[in-house]
């Protein structure tokens, strides 16, 4: 088994470079102390290594199969169901009141990472139930919470996302899946679901959808949109599960994260599919997004821990693997060398370990918004709430296009061996090719960033991560050895001012949609300079660290940091001047082509 995530660079983030241990001093945290954050990493790490990673190449080989209406998947998910329910996982970020632990969304997220760079997929059922859980004790009523959520907390029952339709997937303001209100005071519920992930298996008693739907005659558009609980199977009045009407109409074979069914869901055949609304009627989609928001970020967390478990195979590999001599020997007979001798095998372990550090930096600085926002009031929570919007498109987009390459990057590494089934690398680049797709495109992050997060309450999210990004500067100017990088942060953040000063006057003069024309680049462009900052955040630790004393261990690890903040600024953050290039250009090129001139 090849390592999949440092435990000294978590212990990095969690402790030097966002001491997560000062979130102890809230009420809301107080019954936690640093040992057991510690406890709860080395308890996370120990599940992945003896449950979850054993079985990430069989979950992938055996994919779930429907059989007679029944989705069958690996025997290990009731396992893992089981287990991440009874010791507490899918549970510990809820409040005690719902049966919880508490736990920061900091911790909670770092044990997340682990479990998803041991076996993705196997991580997506629990995580998906504790979102699910999390909305209804949100927005539910009393009795919906009493009924579902202990059974969800426990990992008896599944939960699931269920807003995809055929004909509405990027745009859920289409979605026509309808729940007429019955004499009962719930609902009856017709209409097809598309993709739902883990929306039907026999790993579970129960299947508890949070789905999307319209209260007949609701007005059109993502205003007439209401949240439902649907179950899978409900509750007669003896208090039996009988069937709630809902049919699997098939799943898909998918190229990556094949340990998990994404099922095609029909509801109401028989005209008796019963859903019980959550929340307020026609509040839906303001509702999700809290589901949405998290798993945005789990998403950018998964992401980034997949090309870490890539990253780590690949590091294992090219430091056994021999191959040719340095470029300055020319005697055949002298002894090969391992390839990370080579600086371009150098540079390609720079670039993975550059995109998994500086995501996971982000993601984690995330994780510690939503915590404080949690425990906070006024103008400081506003705060908080602020940047965490304005930054998670950035932490969903980010990890998941680089992950790719970033995997992709880590076969390179193997060579032909990468290419092939022996090894885990392929698996990796397949599984984490879904995360730019679902939970919002990147096409669909970069409009909310520019259409939305960039000029919400008149541009106070943008002003505020100016002043954090500052701060770093400044922090960073006191030690000679980072003015280099202060300095070109600086560089970087004066053209987003201009890049954002010109696609402002663009929005007035010529009017939206050219404005978004090239949002996917400017996301691009400002996650350059948001994971530069993270990067810099990580040189000052380094730096702080190394002119102390330091152990000949730790001073590789923070050599190794140095360097490849080094690498980040001087290899992937220029490629923000390209892209502000042609953000500034003013030619409409995308807006102008016609649909005519592709053809033939
Ligand atoms: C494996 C898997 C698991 C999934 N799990 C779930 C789940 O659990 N629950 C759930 O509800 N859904 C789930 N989905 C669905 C997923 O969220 C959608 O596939 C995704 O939102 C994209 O929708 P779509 O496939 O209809 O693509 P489309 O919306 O048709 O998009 C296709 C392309 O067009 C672009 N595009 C679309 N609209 C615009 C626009 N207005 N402007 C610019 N570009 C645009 C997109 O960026 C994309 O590149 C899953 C999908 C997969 C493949």
């Amino acid at each position: 088994m090849s390592k999949f995530v440092s435990k000294r660079n978590i212990s990095f983030m969690i402790k030097e470079i966002f001491d997560s241990k000062f979130l102890t001093d809230f009420d809301y945290y107080s019954r936690h102390n640093e040992k057991m954050f510690d406890m709860v990493i080395d308890a996370a790490l120990k599940l992945a290594v003896k449950l979850m990673y054993p079985v990430l190449e069989k979950m992938d080989r055996n994919p779930p199969v429907l059989e007679n209406g029944e989705v069958k998947v690996h025997k290990a998910v009731k396992k893992i169901m089981k287990e991440f329910g009874q010791g507490g996982w899918i549970a510990s970020g809820f409040s005690e009141a719902h049966g919880g632990d508490q736990i920061p969304l900091i911790i909670r997220g770092t044990a997340s990472f682990i479990f998803a760079a041991s076996n993705y997929s196997a991580t997506a059922y629990p995580e998906l139930t504790a979102g699910a859980a999390e909305l209804i004790t949100s927005f539910g009523s009393k009795e919906l919470i009493d009924t579902y959520v202990p059974k969800m907390l426990d990992g008896k029952w599944q939960g699931t996302m269920a807003l995809t339709e055929p004909q509405a997937g990027s745009s859920l303001s289409d979605i026509i899946t309808t729940a007429y209100p019955d004499e009962n005071g719930h609902y009856k519920i017709k209409g097809v679901k598309t993709f739902i992930s883990a929306g039907d298996h026999d790993g579970v008693e129960n299947v508890i959808h949070l789905m999307l739907a319209k209260i007949e005659n609701a007005p059109p558009g993502a205003k007439g949109i209401s949240l439902f609980v649907v179950p899978k199977k409900r509750l007669d009045k003896k208090g039996h599960l009988v069937s709630n009407d809902i049919t699997v109409a098939s799943i898909y074979h998918k190229l990556g994260y094949r340990g998990a069914p994404a099922a095609e869901l029909s509801m109401g055949e028989k005209d008796d599919c019963q859903g019980w609304l959550v929340g307020e009627e026609n509040k839906g989609l303001i509702h999700m997004f809290q589901m949405m928001n998290d798993a945005r970020i789990l998403v950018g967390l998964a992401s980034c821990a997949i090309a870490s478990a890539a990253y780590y195979a690949a590091l294992e590999y090219t430091e056994k693997r021999p191959q040719g001599r340095p470029v300055t020997q020319k005697d055949p007979l002298t002894k090969q060398i391992p390839i990370i001798e080579h600086a371009d095998v150098k540079r390609m372990l720079l670039f993975q370990k550059s995109v998994v550090e500086g995501s996971l930096s982000l993601i984690l600085q995330c994780c510690m918004y939503a915590d404080l926002m949690k425990v906070s009031k006024g103008e400081e929570k506003e705060k908080y709430a602020l940047l965490l919007d304005l930054l998670t498109p950035v932490a969903k987009a980010f990890p998941s296009e680089q992950g790719i390459f970033s995997t992709s990057t880590a076969i390179q590494c193997f060579g032909g061996y990468g290419y092939c089934e022996d090894f885990p690398v392929e698996q990796y680049l397949r599984d984490v090719r879904i995360h730019a797709i679902h939970e919002g495109t990147t096409g669909i992050q970069g409009m909310d960033l520019l259409g939305r997060k960039m000029v919400m309450k008149n541009g106070k999210a943008a002003l505020l991560f100016m002043e954090e990004v500052k701060q770093t500067i400044k922090t960073a100017k006191e030690a000679t050895e980072l003015e280099y990088f202060a300095k070109e942060l600086g560089k970087a953040m004066k053209e987003l001012e201009k890049v954002a000063g010109f696609l402002f006057n663009v929005a007035g003069e010529k009017g939206i949609d050219v404005y978004l024309s090239d949002a996917t680049l400017f996301l691009e462009f400002y996650s350059l300079i948001v994971i530069s900052w993270q990067w810099l955040i990580q040189g000052i630790a380094a730096q702080k660290a190394l002119s102390g004393n330091c152990s000949k261990k730790d001073t590789h690890f923070y050599n190794g940091k140095l360097f490849t903040m080094n690498y980040f600024f001087r290899y992937e953050l220029p490629k923000a001047y390209s892209l502000a290039a042609r953000l500034m250009d003013n030619d409409n090129l995308t807006v102008n082509m016609k649909t005519a001139y592709f053809k033939d």
